[in-house]
Order: C-alpha cells, then structure tokens, then sequence
C-alpha cells in the first residue's frame, strides 16, 4: 500500500491497543455470566469490533448491519439500513460498536432502530469520540479516545475506502483531494 500522507499520528498502534484491553476489561467485568452481542457498523467498526472481541473474556456472539446515508448535507443523520442484522436481537444484552461518533446522528438512529427491537439491554461502544462536534447527545458506555476537529484515517476508518488496515489512527493532510 502507498505509504499515506499523514500530518500526524494521534494514537499509536500500541496505545490504541492498550486502550481497547481496558475497555475489553471493563465490558468483561461487567458481562460476566451473560452473553454479550456486539453489533458492528460495516465497514469502519470491522477492524476495532475484531480487536475488541479477541480481548473479551466473556462467551460473544457478533452480527453486522450496514447503512447508506442519502439526506445529504441539508438532512445529515437520514440513513437507509443496507444490509440488516442476520439474527433477531430480542431479549439479548447487545452492545453497538462504532468506529466514530462524531455528530451523533448516525448512532442516534442506530439506537432507536436497535432499541425497537426488544434487546434486554443496549450500550454504545465507540473507539473515538469528537464532542466538538456532537449535534445530538448519545449516551456512550465505552469510548477509546477523544478526538480533535481533523479527519483522522486508521483502525477502520478511511479515506476513498484506502487506510483502514493501518493500526494507528492519524490525521490525514488536510490539502489531500
Ligand atoms: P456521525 O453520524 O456521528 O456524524 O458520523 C459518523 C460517521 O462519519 C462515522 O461512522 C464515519 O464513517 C464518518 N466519520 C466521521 N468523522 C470521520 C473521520 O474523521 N474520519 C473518517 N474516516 N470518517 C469519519
């Protein structure tokens, strides 16, 4: 792969791997003795969903939904389900697993879309976290880190699809078409 063109690098690939062990920790902790589904968003959350589940102590069963956003700039946060969940989720403890919260508005209807259908408990797990721009509040369980205003690739976020493999994540030059 091209080597990318990055400002700087924000978290390492050590960091960010320290980072989900403790949030493993802590969602094994308090799951223990119930099995635990977590959802992941295609594609982003792909790569921060499979190294948070190898780090769970717990029995965990994964699904993966995917979505297409089609308001545009004028109706951000109106998506389409493209690809549903493959099992029912009624009566399981489910946590959703998201590569980013940035506006909200993405999880925000997640949540609701989710919580229509009967889980016996619903969280949020985030692997970052930009508040700065939060348009809606969602309630977080989990978050890896807090992020600054600049669009960062890496650990399942791209750009033009590319940079998902990289294991930091890193802010990307900002004059790149
Ligand atoms: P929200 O609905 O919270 O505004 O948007 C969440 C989605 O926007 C994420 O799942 C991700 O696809 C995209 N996104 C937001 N910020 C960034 C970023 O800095 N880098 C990348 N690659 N995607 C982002």
């Amino acid at each position: 792969m091209k080597k990318p063109d990055l400002e700087r690098v924000l978290f390492t690939e050590e960091q960010v791997n320290q980072r989900i062990a403790e949030i493993a920790a802590a969602i094994s902790e308090r799951f223990a003795g119930r099995p635990l589904k977590l959802i992941g968003v295609l594609k982003g959350s792909v790569f921060f969903l499979t190294a948070l589940a190898r780090q769970l102590s717990i029995p965990v069963k994964i699904d993966f939904l995917s979505i297409s956003s089609f308001g545009g700039v004028k109706h951000p946060g109106i998506v389409r389900i493209a690809k549903d969940l493959d099992e029912p989720i009624d009566g399981e403890d489910i946590l959703l697993v998201e590569d980013i919260v940035d506006s909200g508005l993405t999880t925000r209807y997640l949540l609701q879309m989710l919580a229509g259908r009967g889980p016996n408990s619903l969280g949020i797990v985030t692997l970052l976290d930009r508040t700065s721009k939060r348009l809606v509040q969602v309630p977080i369980d989990y978050r890896g880190f807090e992020i600054p205003d600049a669009f960062v690739i890496g650990c399942g976020l791209d750009h033009k699809q590319l940079y998902r493999n990289l294991g930091y994540i890193a802010v990307l030059k900002p004059d790149k078409p």
